[in-house]
């Protein structure tokens, strides 16, 4: 989960591996830290956030080419400063720093214990690095047969990068369910969980796979499996713009995700579709569209806001297609021994392509014969290229870690999805298709129109910062879009929030209401309007205080509660696309007005590769 940077050319490493920490933040912020060499191996880490990290080696003459940079998201022992990476071998003679779980790590730990070595830190990380020195030493062979040698006995998750005193023009880099891009320049090469640390100096970059190791000697690349096979390095152009991951005049990174999203979601369908054709054109799952077309079922497997992605989309899937839909974290599935048929389809969702427990949920599927496409926002990430086919949503690098313009992109993408599926299986009227993406390509605007509010939310956000608890509820296709926000809320304020389908509330959190007690209820027009009236007044008797998203225009939501939002009238399917505009803003700015790190909320991480 967390952001590792390593440097090898004729840069001084000062500057590139600690702007490349800073990009790659958001991956993990308890702590950071930096090993580069010069007569030795110097290390250098802390507590705390990168620019804690820069003031630390401020003072440093730091005139080095090669180094490591790693900025963490604790799993095995607390965040301080002993346990921020790099960590170093018994000797100080190598250094690493890691991304993911050494799985054995314990029993690992009690083998090198019994022969006398001594740890400093709780990490798994020093114990890896410990038994590839063992290994060498046990064996006398050189350090890239020491690393390949010992992560074949390792189990678990890693992207790792090395350096060795001994070997100053060395630099090793190897994956295992943790990515690692390798970015080629002129005399320099770079290994980086993302290409963001890499893209100002070079647009030549090779996306690692599991288990494949390499090594950077002399200024030469070798690339070569965990077998010891030789690999042909594909080197792929990277397509990322630099002021695409820069903040552009916002305060945040989050507040200017919200408002790039009229774009994102336009870029999301562009040459996708084409409304004077009236047709939809998915390129990268083209030759899965008979399967998904015949598909007696589709199981979508994903995580956290995309999961909640996935629910809209199994009410327009179901509706539109009528093909039934199920909806699994991806991190339950996996362990569940589900029932997969051979042929079965299913969609895998994720921003960052890289979320640990989706990818396995996707291994295991087809393992057991099911088609996986993925719907992934990175292009070249694990799961865009673990699974058979996909869709990318070109919402371009999301870098808040409370995902915004992704969710929006993913439902969007999800929309084009369903109706195509519904044309061609003849589910669907072509006066209601025509009806449908009309009103899609009208979102943008309505989103774009809905920013223009975002003062209101500032204002009720300031009302409601003190509150401790929030309700959020809702029904049919608001129903998602309900513990979207209370997601958003608890993830970014850290107030105590719950989503609920507005008619359960009855059996159970109508309980919790009292005077104090603030409800969020999303009540656009749609079929179940009326039904959702009712909630309200359950509400209002009981004197919660009501915030009400509603359709622009609603002056009946008006007379019954203390404050309402409009938000432009839509197709309901695609209502929650710009229902859960007013939602983002409103955890925004209570956020910030309790001055909580807007960007990098306390123990979260952005792109979850551990599982
Ligand atoms: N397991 C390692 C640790 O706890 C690496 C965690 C990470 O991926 O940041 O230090």
């Amino acid at each position: 989960m967390c952001g590792i940077i390593g440097y090898i050319g004729h840069r001084n490493i000062h500057p590139t591996i600690l702007k490349g920490l800073e990009r790659l933040e958001y991956r993990g912020y308890d702590s950071a830290g930096i090993a580069w060499l010069d007569s030795g191996i110097r290390v250098y880490k802390k507590a705390g956030k990168v620019h804690d990290l820069a003031a630390l080696i401020a003072q440093e003459k730091l005139n080095s080419h090669i180094g490591i940079g790693h900025t963490r998201w604790a799993t095995h022992g607390v965040p301080n400063d002993t346990n921020a990476h790099p960590h170093l071998s018994a000797s100080g003679k190598l250094a690493i720093i890691h991304n993911g779980i050494i799985e054995n790590y314990s029993i690992l730990k009690q083998e090198l214990l019994s022969k006398g070595y001594i740890f400093k830190s709780d990490t798994d990380t020093e114990v890896l690095i410990n038994f590839i020195e063992d290994v060498q030493l046990c064996n006398n062979c050189s350090l890239e047969e020491a690393v390949r040698l010992a992560l074949n006995k390792v189990v678990g998750a890693y992207g790792i990068v090395i350096i060795s005193q001994d070997h100053p023009n060395t630099l090793i880099g190897a994956r295992k369910s943790s990515p690692l891009v390798l970015g080629i320049g002129k005399d320099e090469f770079f290994i980086a969980s993302d290409a963001t640390p890499i893209l100002e100096y070079t647009d030549r970059v090779i996306y690692l796979n599991d288990y494949e190791i390499a090594v950077i000697k002399d200024g030469m690349l070798f690339l070569n499996d965990i077998k010891n096979v030789p690999i042909t390095p594909y080197i792929q152009k990277l397509e990322i713009q630099l002021e695409a991951i820069e903040k552009g005049g916002f305060e945040h990174f989050m507040l200017k995700e919200i408002f790039e999203q009229p774009t994102s979601i336009t870029d999301c369908m562009r040459g996708r579709l084409d409304i004077p054709h009236k047709t939809i054109k998915l390129g990268g799952i083209e030759a899965h569209m008979d399967q998904l077309v015949h598909a007696p079922k589709i199981t979508i497997l994903a995580c956290g806001t995309s999961w909640l992605a996935g629910m809209v989309a199994e009410y327009f899937l179901e509706e539109l297609c009528r093909i039934p839909v199920e909806v699994q974290y991806a991190s339950e599935f996996r362990y569940r021994n589900p029932i997969i048929q051979p042929g079965e389809i299913m969609l895998a969702i994720s921003q960052s392509g890289e979320t640990a427990d989706t990818l396995a949920a996707i291994e295991l599927a087809q393992a057991q014969g099911a088609t996986v496409l993925g719907i992934c926002n990175v292009v070249g990430s694990s799961i865009a290229r673990a699974t058979q086919a996909g869709i990318y949503t070109h919402a371009g690098p999301e870098i808040g870690v409370a995902s915004t313009k992704a969710f929006t992109a993913q439902l969007t993408v999800l929309m084009l999805l369903a109706l195509s599926l519904a044309q061609r299986r003849k589910t669907i009227t072509s006066s209601k298709f025509e009806e449908i993406i009309t009103e899609l390509a009208s979102i943008p605007d309505k989103v774009k129109a809905m920013l223009q509010h975002a003062s209101k939310l500032k204002e009720l956000a300031n009302l409601f910062k003190s509150a401790t608890n929030f309700l959020y509820l809702g029904r049919g296709y608001n129903y998602p879009v309900a513990l979207e926000g209370a997601l958003k809320l608890k993830e970014l304020s850290y107030i105590h929030a719950e989503g609920y389908p507005a008619a359960e509330m009855k059996h159970g959190p109508i309980a919790l209401i009292d005077e104090d007690m603030p409800v969020v209820f999303i009540a656009t027009k749609d079929r179940i309007y009326e039904k959702i009236i009712s909630n309200i007044q359950e509400v209002k008797a009981r004197k919660g205080k009501i915030i009400a998203i509603v359709t622009q225009g609603d002056e009946h939501v008006k007379q019954l509660v203390d404050h309402i939002i409009e938000v432009p009238a839509t197709h309901e399917a695609l209502m929650p696309i710009v229902s859960v505009i007013p939602l983002q803003l409103l955890a925004y700015y209570i956020a910030v007005e309790k001055g909580c790190n807007v960007d990098q909320p306390r123990n979260l991480a952005k792109s979850v590769t551990v599982e």
